[in-house]
């Protein structure tokens, strides 16, 4: 353990509750593995306390924090500036201290989209001209639509959700970001066609995480294919049944591991100025969630 004493840089996850954050595991882990002074540490703030806790960050002089459910909204008027992806976002889950000559300086930032577009890589540039869908229309759709729209710019993006209304909120929200692109929304009934011919699909609602793990967003998994990447946002368990579905089927697969570390990732590199070691942090987020490292 890093020894704690009068150099010591504090982070800290801002949320409410707090009981199953694992960001604490994985800074600690990349921080001690490269023998920074930083420690990381959990603090519950009930919604009344955001703005004194934010104050606190200040006054404290943390190196920063993440923000978590349900103040990503809430934090966006109380930090001094704002990245284009917390704007576009209109979500902040990573604040970074920053010295200045009136003081300390909050920048909010939203990293879910950098780590959504993290364990892409080779596929971004083949998403042009071909289609992508999306199951889910909540915070995390919104940074990964966001995403696709500005780094993918696919040529059709069907965004489903149970009620079709959202999904048709969420593009319409979105669709500057991404002229280029036909948005569509719609339910998942009327979903089938656009799965078949979309090489990109990304899962960002809960369905098949822990307590759920033998429910799938698409049950019917004769839809998937080789040619096919099939992204899974869940993270516990990382092999939800619809990635085990879509590999049985020829897909590739892509777990939500991979993004949960490249926004962690996103956010070490702001407050640390070092590249956060990935293998570290794997290892320890799979060691919690109980599955051996590939
Ligand atoms: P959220 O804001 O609550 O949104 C959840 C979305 O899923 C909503 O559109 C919701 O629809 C839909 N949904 C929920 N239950 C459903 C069901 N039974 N059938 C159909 N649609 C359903 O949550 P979020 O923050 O976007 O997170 C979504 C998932 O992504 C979670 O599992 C979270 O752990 C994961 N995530 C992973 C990472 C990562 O780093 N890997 C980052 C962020 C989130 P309604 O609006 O109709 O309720």
């Amino acid at each position: 353990m890093t020894r704690i004493d009068a150099r010591t840089r504090l982070v800290a996850v801002l949320g409410y509750p707090l009981g199953h954050s694992l960001s604490p595991l994985i800074h600690n882990a990349a921080f001690q593995a490269q023998g920074l002074n930083f420690c990381y540490v959990a603090c519950p703030v009930r919604p009344d306390d955001l703005p004194a806790a934010v104050a606190g960050l200040r006054a404290l002089q943390f190196a920063g924090a993440n923000v978590t459910i349900p103040h990503k909204q809430a934090i966006l008027n109380l930090v001094d500036e704002r990245s284009d992806e917390a704007e576009a976002v209109g979500a902040v889950n990573t604040v970074v201290s920053m010295e200045s000559d009136d003081g300390i300086r909050l920048r909010g930032d939203n990293t879910d989209v950098r780590g959504f577009l993290s364990p892409l890589g080779g596929l971004l540039p083949s998403l042009q001209g071909q289609d992508v869908v999306l199951f889910g229309a909540g915070g995390a759709a919104r940074a990964a639509v966001y995403a696709l729209l500005t780094r993918g710019r696919p040529q059709r993006l069907t965004l489903v959700a149970r009620e079709e209304a959202k999904a048709a909120a969420l593009a319409e929200s979105l669709q500057s970001a991404g002229p280029d692109t036909e948005l569509e929304a719609r339910s998942f009934g009327e979903a089938g066609h656009a799965v078949r011919r979309s090489i990109l699909v990304v899962n960002a609602t809960p369905i098949g995480m822990t307590p759920g793990p033998d429910e799938s967003p698409w049950p019917r998994a004769t839809d998937f294919g080789p040619g096919q990447t099939v992204y899974d946002l869940v993270y516990n368990p990382p092999r939800t049944r619809l990635l085990r579905e879509a590999e049985a089927r020829g897909a590739r697969v892509i777990d939500g591991i991979d993004m949960f570390i490249g926004q962690a990732a996103e956010a070490y590199r702001q407050w640390t100025s070092r590249e956060m070691p990935h293998r570290v942090a794997r290892e320890e987020l799979e060691r919690h969630l109980n599955r051996r490292p590939t």
